[in-house]
């Protein structure tokens, strides 16, 4: 069965969702998207994609479809998949208003489609004893607060970080961490729960929100302040957050070992208050 694909105001099969080869997401990476988790047949906290689309469209002056049709594109390509568990993107470009010009068009018709896809199981071993990751220089612009389509510095650093046989990359950069390739990223040293803060170097991640919650509920000391490279190897428990990845323990740093060398306390109350979320 070939996927459906929200195209521009249409559902269409996945082969006639096809773009200008001067779509701006093309030519400049001038566009944004989001990734919404659905769980047991429902969407897990679309309003915070939505409203963070919302800022992303702001920062970068792209006008956005309206947020009903936005929700409706979701909400149709993921009945239509007859998934129950899903993850669906859903992503906006300034579309193609004539020839290459650098200068923003005067009016633009946006590019948006959205597709729902079943989500690759975790692979347990990870998710029961741990992933690995290395560090990896963080040469990204400084509006990661913006999702956009520009990956490629992450996209490099995920195959860097496969290529060491680790599985996630955690950016430094001025010598603290920032988040990982596709993830952000919390340290525990005595107890004390750590995130970089929000700002233009991190992406105010959904499932991070989540955690901080979470951690606040269990009465988990949380502080959002950076964390230096020493500290992070020096770590009782590091994981990642993220809207694919949930809640990664993050067992090995650069080949040292994370604490005990085992994903710690801390990390697997969340990991399970998470999990119990996702159910609620
Ligand atoms: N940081 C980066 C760079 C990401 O790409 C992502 C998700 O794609 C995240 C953090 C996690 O954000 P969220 O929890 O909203 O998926």
């Amino acid at each position: 069965m070939s996927e459906t694909v929200y195209f521009n105001g249409a559902y269409v099969p996945y082969e006639q969702a096809v773009v200008s080869v001067e779509d701006r997401g093309m030519l400049f990476a001038d566009g944004i998207y989001e990734v919404v988790r659905a769980y047991g047949g429902r969407f897990f906290h679309i309003e915070g994609h939505l409203e963070r689309l919302v800022t992303s469209a702001a920062e970068i002056r792209l006008p956005l479809p309206s947020l009903d049709e936005l929700r409706a594109a979701m909400a149709g390509v993921f009945e239509r998949s007859g998934l129950r568990d899903a993850s669906v993107y859903v992503q906006v470009t300034r579309g193609h208003p004539g020839p290459r010009a650098h200068a923003l068009p005067v009016r633009a018709t946006p590019t948006c489609f959205a597709v729902a896809r079943p989500v690759p199981a975790p692979d347990p071993m990870h998710v029961a004893h741990g992933a690995a990751a290395v560090t990896i220089p963080d040469r990204r612009w400084h509006m990661c607060h913006v999702k956009s389509v520009g990956l490629l510095l992450n996209s490099l650093a995920k195959q860097a970080a496969l290529d060491a046989g680790a599985q996630e990359a955690l950016f430094v950069r001025d010598g603290v961490l920032t988040e990982g390739s596709a993830t952000n990223a919390f340290s525990v040293t005595n107890g004390t729960l750590r995130t970089h803060p929000d700002g233009p170097h991190i992406l105010p991640g959904i499932t991070r929100q989540v955690v901080l919650e979470l951690a606040e509920r269990l009465g988990i000391s949380v502080r959002q302040q950076a964390v230096p490279l020493a500290d992070l190897y020096a770590a009782d428990e590091v994981f990642v957050s993220g809207t694919n990845s949930e809640v990664l323990p993050i067992v090995s740093v650069d080949g040292r070992a994370v604490g005990a060398g085992h994903p710690g306390p801390v990390t697997r109350r969340l990991a399970e208050a998470f999990r119990d979320a996702t159910r609620a």
